[in-house]
Formats: structure tokens, sequence, C-alpha cells
């Protein structure tokens, strides 16, 4: 589904990984080049311009291993990236179905795949979460379509509810609720009726059966082959009618795959689900990191850095628990230390996953110890000369008073990041004197 992207990408990653040393030069061009691929496969502006800008910072702030070219550094970087930019929040192709009869809205224009989506969904949900499944379709405009759900049902072996000819929409989505509930079904889907722009009255119609419905899940099915369009499309219905999570259908034609990379970006809802051809079971999950592998097709050199960065970070670890064992912690070891918490998502998970640590974890959180605080603390330290890091107790008022400046701050937040150094450097001695199987050992584990 992303054949032309990931060829692009694939060639202008060939040439970085071939190259042994990289200019900021080569960087910088290849960065172009991924910059053009993303365009041309419809990921709008404002995303491909971000994108290029991520990398290009991280590229710049990266690691250095010895065991990886700098371009494979740069394929990994981009690999994240693009889980980054395609995930969302909670696990791939989960759906908030617990308490039954869960509702969930099936809307988006006509001819976008809705209805069929509708029944692989059903189908999905029936076999492999072994749920009892009742569709309805509310499409009273266009009585074939109700038809084609029934059909469709009959085919898959999940019920629908009974057509009564001139109920409306509203009627229909509260007869279906009653019979989701009589009937002890786990999940009931409501296809509701498409047109072939977004409208008001089409609007208006939806938002009515959303306020009756009350849906755990609202999912936009959309085209996806008409790239920037479907990130439109899905805006204009969440701004409306609020949705949870996006279907991108016709991801198995030779479409540009734009949506995909711009929806979650400009929208900030999940695709949830890609429709992958007319059959009923075309549908898979939205993988963001299977995704990624696909788009990029350089597994083996993601796995590769990947390896390569774990040594690195064991090595570090040892040869900091060597240094603290002998009770040694200055300013460069702060500074590591606090790099490392920003990585892990702030000082409270950090401490979370120290062992009994969690009770300081629930303090610092207290104290205001967030991310913007160990940034703070970071610019502290780079403010200060390598002298002065290596051993902080020669900082005195006029060199505070430089450092604090540096940092855009006051010689008072100096002096709270001296007296963690000082109480952190008692603790490591402490801890070095319970010996290598200590609880030092085991914290840095
Ligand atoms: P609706 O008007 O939104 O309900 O659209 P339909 O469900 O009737 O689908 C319109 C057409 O698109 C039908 O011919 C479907 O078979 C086809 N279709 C739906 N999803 C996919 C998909 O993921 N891939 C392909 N190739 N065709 C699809």
């Amino acid at each position: 589904m992303f054949e032309n992207l990931s060829e692009r990408l694939g060639g202008v990653f060939d040439r970085l990984t071939k190259q042994g040393a990289l200019s900021e030069d080569d960087v910088k061009t290849a960065l172009r080049e991924v910059r053009v691929a993303l365009l041309e496969a419809d990921v709008s502006l404002p995303v491909a311009r971000q994108f290029v800008k991520a990398v290009e910072k991280k590229a710049t702030g990266a690691a250095v291993t010895k065991s990886v070219t700098p371009g494979q550094q740069v394929v990994k970087i981009v690999h994240d990236e693009l889980i980054a930019v395609l995930s969302g929040e909670g696990e791939p192709g989960k759906l908030k179905i617990d308490n039954p009869p869960a509702p969930i809205l099936m809307v988006g224009l006509q001819g976008g795949g809705k209805t069929t989506t509708t029944a692989k969904l059903a189908k999905r949900l029936k076999e492999r979460d072994g749920k009892k499944v009742l569709m309805a379709s509310l499409d009273v405009n266009r009585p074939a379509a109700m038809e084609q759900l029934a059909i469709l049902g009959t085919q898959i072996g999940v019920d629908t509810l009974p057509i009564v000819k001139g109920e409306d929409p509203v009627a229909i989505a509260k007869r279906a609720k009653t019979q989701a509930g009589l009937g002890g079904y786990d999940v009931y889907l409501l296809d509701t009726a498409g047109r072939l722009s977004i409208d008001e009255e089409l609007m208006r119609q939806v938002e009515a059966v959303r306020d009756v419905a009350n849906p755990r899940e609202t999912l936009l099915v959309v085209d996806g082959l008409t790239g920037q369009d479907a990130v439109h499309t899905a805006e204009n219905f969440d701004t409306r009618v609020g949705i949870t999570g996006v279907v991108l259908t016709r991801m198995d034609g030779d479409g540009r795959g734009g949506a995909a990379l711009s929806m979650r970006a400009i929208t900030g809802k999940p695709i949830k689900f890609v429709g992958l051809g007319e059959k009923m079971d075309a549908l898979e999950t939205f993988e963001p990191d299977r995704i990624a592998g696909r788009i990029l097709g350089m597994g083996d050199i993601v796995a590769l850095v990947e390896k390569a960065q774990q040594t690195l970070e064991a090595e570090q670890a040892e040869r900091m628990m060597k240094r603290f064992q002998k009770g040694q912690f200055n300013m460069n070891d702060l500074k590591m230390q606090l790099d490392q918490m920003m990585k892990m998502g702030g000082m409270g998970a950090m401490m979370q996953m120290m062992p009994g640590m969690g009770k300081m974890a629930k303090q610092a959180e207290e104290a205001g110890m967030d991310d913007k605080v160990l940034r703070q603390q970071i610019a502290l330290i780079n403010s200060m000369t390598k002298v002065e890091r290596a051993n902080p107790q020669i900082l005195q008022a006029s060199r505070k008073k430089r450092i604090a400046a540096g940092a855009g701050m006051e010689v008072s937040d100096l002096n709270k990041l001296l007296k963690m150094q000082r109480q952190m450097s008692d603790m490591m001695k402490k801890m070095g004197k319970m010996g290598k199987g200590g609880m030092l050992k085991q914290a840095m584990r």
C-alpha cells in the first residue's frame, strides 16, 4: 500500500547507508529528498515539514554508536519518527466495547466503503473477539444500502436489524439499542447514511443519531485513495460529530498513502483499521510499527541499530556503576542521569522503576519535578565548564551567577541542583558500600 513512497525512501537511504562518514550536508540533502517523497505521497506540507525537522533534530543530537554507520542511524531515526507520526493511544485495533451492548457508530461519505467496512468489522468482532454482534443500517434514503447490509449479514453470519419501512434513522437507532439489549448482543454497529459530499443535513442526521445512541466508538470510514481530502473529511466529521478513530479503505490500491501519514498528525485521531480489498476479511489492524517497517523496508538496519543502542546503554550503565561504587558522582553523572530520565518519560517514571524509590517519585511529582524542571537542570549543567562539571564543589558566588545567567535561571535554582547532586553523591557512596550485589546493582538493571 505504500509502494511508491517505500521505493523513493529506499533509494534515498540506500545511498545514505552505503557511505561511511556523513557530513551535515549529506544528511540535509537526504532529508530534502525525504520531504519531496512525502509530498509526492500526498502527505500534507506541514506534516512533511515537521517530520523532517524532527528527524533532523534527532539526527544531530544522536549518541554516536561505533558499530553502526551514521546512515544506518538516520534510518532508525526516520523509522521511529514514522511510528510516532502514525501512533495513537491504546493498543492497535482495540475498540472500547466492554459493557454490553456497546454501540459503534459508523460514519462517512457515500462510496467510501462504510457498509462494506461495517460488515468486515462485524465479522472480525465475531470471529476474533467472540462477540455477539448486531448490525443496523440507518440509510433510509437508499433502500439498496439497507438491503446490501442485510445481504452481507447473511453472508458472514451476523444478525441485522429487520428493516421497517418508513422509520427515521433516530427511531432505527433506538430500536437497535432495544434489540441489542433484549437479544443479549455484545456490540451493535450503526451504519449511518452517507452523502456524496459533506452537507448540513447529513451532519444533523448523524448528530441526532449520536445523541440517542451514545456510541462507545465513532469510526469514520474514508477512502484512503483520496489523500488529503480524506484528512479534510475526517476533520469535518470530527468537528461536527466527534470521531474516535478512522478506517482507511482502498489501501490495497496503488494510492500514495499520504492520508495515512497525515491523518493522526492533523486530526489527532488514530487510524484503527485499513481496508485492503472488497472481501469480508480484507480488514487489517493498523499497527504503526508494522506500517513503518513496510514503508521503510529496512527492518535489518533498524534491528541492527537497536541492538547497538542497547549495547551502548549497557556499557554506559556499567561505567557509571563502577564510578558510583567508588562514590564518585559529579555533574557529568547527574547530567547523564537527567538525560536518561528525560528519555524514559521523566523523573517520576524513572524512580517508579527503581526499587524502594516509589515514595520519592511521588514527592518529586508533588514538588513539581516534571520534564520542565529536568530540562532546566540540564540547561544549568550545560552552562558549566568542563572543570566545573567534574568538580562542582569549586562553585562560588561569581561562578554560580555566571552559570545561572547562562541558563536563564536564578542562582537559587542552581543551589537546588547542587544540593541534589550532593545528596545523590552521598547516596551513591552509601549504596556503593553495600557492595556489588546490593541495591545499586539492582537499580541499574
Ligand atoms: P458506502 O457507500 O460508504 O457504504 O460504500 P460501500 O461499502 O458500498 O463500498 C463502495 C465500494 O467500495 C464497494 O464496491 C466495495 O466493495 C468497495 N470497497 C470498500 N472497501 C474497500 C477496500 O478496502 N478496498 C477495495 N478495493 N474496495 C473496497
